[in-house]
């Protein structure tokens, strides 16, 4: 199965993920990550991608999509793959759609996992006391800009997908278990569809 999970910085897109790919099998393939991953090996890449995170910005589409083309090419995202914290654009939901049409994949749900951004900045401030290792985009005033970056560019993906007629929307600030269980019976009905 193909999944999207949409929604703002720290809404659980990456716990709800993994738990997917440790129930299911599916891939989960974080953009986020992988640029962290070139940062940490001091590549070019990883050189341009750190000022971008740094300031809260995007990177531009064009690379993010060719990123992604090339995970999904890869043999380990045979059992399907849960895309976490791509598409962020418009531009990069179109080049999705272009891309598995031509691969012959196809989505089999678009969930987005909804989250005030009150509770966003709360989070956040106990992620950075809780955590050892803090993401050096971690902090409250670049989380706002991501969340100003996310309602600019990101939301308008909702109504795209809604569009089409793929969009499900979890309530994100129920418990973790509860929100699996909702994104659970989305993928049971997609599978029976
Ligand atoms: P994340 O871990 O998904 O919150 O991503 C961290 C940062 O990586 C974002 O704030 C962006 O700067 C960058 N990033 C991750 N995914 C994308 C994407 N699909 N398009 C553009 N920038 C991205």
């Amino acid at each position: 199965m193909n999944v999207i999970l949409l929604g703002p910085p720290g809404a659980g897109k990456g716990t709800q993920a993994q738990r997917l790919q440790e129930r299911h099998g599916m891939k989960q393939l974080s953009t986020g990550e992988m640029l962290r991953a070139a940062v940490a090996s001091g590549s070019e890449l990883g050189q341009q991608a750190k000022e971008i995170m740094d300031a809260g910005q995007l990177m531009p589409d064009e690379l993010m999509v060719k990123m992604i083309s090339d995970r999904i090419a890869q043999a380990d995202c045979a059992q399907g793959f849960i895309l976490d914290g791509f598409p962020r654009t418009v531009r990069q939901a179109e080049a999705l759609d272009e891309m598995l049409a031509a691969k012959g994949l196809r989505l089999h749900a678009v969930i987005e996992v909804r989250v005030n951004d009150e509770v966003l900045v709360d989070r956040i401030e106990t992620r950075i006391a809780e955590s050892q290792t803090v993401r050096s985009d971690d902090n409250v005033e670049t989380l706002k800009k991501r969340l100003a970056v996310y309602h600019a560019q990101t939301a308008p993906i909702l109504p795209y997908y809604e569009g089409k007629g793929r969009l499900v929307t979890v309530d994100g600030m129920k418990s973790i278990d509860q929100v699996s269980d909702e994104i659970e019976a989305i993928l049971t009905a997609a599978v029976a569809n």
